[in-house]
């Protein structure tokens, strides 16, 4: 089967030795793959470089077998390769309604098939319904960061790269995202490739887990292999 993302060979640095050294990884269609590994691993690095944020060295990216690399971020975006960076990024003078309205923009012609779309993300993200007239910039970390999700879903990506969502957030937050994350790649097919510190709840939503480490693929296999493997979680994900 085609991989729904694959980089392949890809070698990235900013001065000096690369920070990520010809390295393949290949993610299937509706596919959760939990990208783990310590402080200065490489994740953040990874996903920009899939996303066309720091232009590789060499290598190549490629979306269901399409060679993206030449593209812009957002021409990949177009093609349904996106990224929600660390930081939440949502728009803080607009409100919740309006930051979702804008995310469903290009993937829900019509008014009303907008709005159909935005109510079936506050099914998804409750909180988010209480705050439909809220600025972005009086929401909480975790309703940002829901927001932040909920707007790039509407936009209906093929594959979702996700940088730390669950960084700052309260447990129950981190679970509630976890699963809307599950869900959605269950019913609609959504790829998802997950940087997270938080190992433990990566895994458990994850069907597959990649841990780097200076830049390089150290383990590879099932998620509940890895949760399950003491030596592993000593040598690379401390704990
Ligand atoms: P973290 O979880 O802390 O974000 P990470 O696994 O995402 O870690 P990266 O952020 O990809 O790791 O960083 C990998 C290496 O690249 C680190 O040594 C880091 O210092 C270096 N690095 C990252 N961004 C830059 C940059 N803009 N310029 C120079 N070096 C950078």
């Amino acid at each position: 089967m085609t991989p729904a993302l694959a980089v392949d060979g890809l070698t990235v640095g900013y001065a000096g030795a690369p920070v990520l050294d010809d390295l393949r990884l290949e993610v299937a269609p509706g596919e959760v793959v939990a990208l783990l590994g310590a402080n200065g691993a490489g994740k953040t690095t990874l996903l920009r470089a899939a996303s066309g944020l720091t232009p590789p060295r060499a290598g190549r990216v490629l979306l269901d077998g399409a060679d993206l690399t030449a593209l812009s971020v957002e021409d990949r975006a177009r093609r349904g390769l996106a990224q929600v960076p660390e930081g939440r990024s949502v728009v803080t003078e607009l409100t919740v309604d309006e930051n979702l309205h804008l995310g469903a923009l290009w993937c829900h012609p019509g008014r009303a098939a907008r709005r159909a779309a935005v109510a079936r993300t506050y099914d998804l993200f409750e909180p988010l319904a209480r705050r439909r007239t809220s600025l972005g910039h009086q929401l909480s970390g975790g309703e940002r960061q829901m927001l932040a999700l909920g707007r790039a879903l509407l936009a209906r990506p093929r594959v979702l790269l996700l940088d730390e969502p669950s960084l700052g957030l309260a447990p129950r937050v981190v679970a509630q995202l976890m699963g809307v994350l599950r869900t959605t790649a269950r019913e609609t097919g959504l790829t998802v490739l997950l940087a997270e510190q938080n190992v433990t709840s990566a895994l458990s939503i994850a069907d597959r887990g990649v841990v780097l480490s200076l830049g390089a693929v150290v383990a590879d296999a099932p998620a509940a292999e890895l949760a399950g493997d003491p030596t592993l979680r000593h040598a690379y994900l401390g704990f």
